[in-house]
């Protein structure tokens, strides 16, 4: 499958999963110098690969006739200060529950691990500036995931899959937290519960 091709693909699934409504997220994957991203005003599961704008790291397109997603500049400053290889953006639900009531989704789940812990909130911008694209770089430093104050969540992968399981995962702990909120006092996680939980990862008891 091109590259393209996996915009429209996980374009469909962002749908099909509930995790964003109509044009409401973006999505964009990495090759070299080029950034393939989806486009404005399209519905993400009615994208075809011709529909998806190449740009370059600047943001001029460089292939395709429709304009680039509103949030292209927030892609590019996150590819230009991490190792992404492809960026999922949504307004998930619960996602946006926590980023429009908190500073940060603390780890109530050991699977939070894989998203670097804590979940920092990126202070609120507008959509689409260069003040919400530092925001978010900022919070996303040594994370796969962070928050969008009032707007929802992006995550980070080396593909485009890792980067929408990564989001499938990030709605997942919010979901979690804000259903725990509702029963009572979610427990965090404490440092010392994390860090045997990375010693347990990285030597698991023989077969
Ligand atoms: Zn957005």
């Amino acid at each position: 499958m091109s590259l393209r091709e996996q915009l429209c693909e996980y374009g469909r699934r962002a749908i099909e999963q509930g995790l964003v409504i109509g044009t409401s997220g973006n999505l964009s994957v990495r090759m070299g110098n080029l950034v393939a991203v989806t486009p404005s005003g399209i519905a993400l599961d009615r994208l075809t690969p011709e529909t998806c704008p190449l740009v370059d790291l600047t943001g001029r397109v460089v292939e395709g006739e429709l304009r680039p997603s509103s949030e292209t500049p927030m892609h590019l400053a996150i590819y230009e200060s991490t190792d992404a290889q492809a960026i999922v953006h949504t307004h998930s639900v619960f996602g946006t529950v926590v980023a429009t009531t908190m500073t940060e989704l603390p780890p109530v789940h050991y699977n939070a691990l894989l998203l670097g812990g804590v979940v920092k909130v990126a202070g609120y911008a507008t959509y689409g500036t260069p003040e919400l694209a530092a925001n978010v770089r900022a919070a996303l430093e040594g994370k796969r995931a962070a928050l969008m104050a009032n707007h929802g969540g992006v995550t980070i992968g080396a593909t485009l899959e890792e980067a929408f399981e990564a989001t499938r995962l990030l709605e997942w702990l919010c979901e979690v937290y804000v259903r725990g909120l509702s029963v009572g006092r979610p427990a965090v996680l404490t440092e010392e519960q994390l860090a045997a939980v990375v010693e347990r990862a990285l030597n698991p008891p023989p077969l």
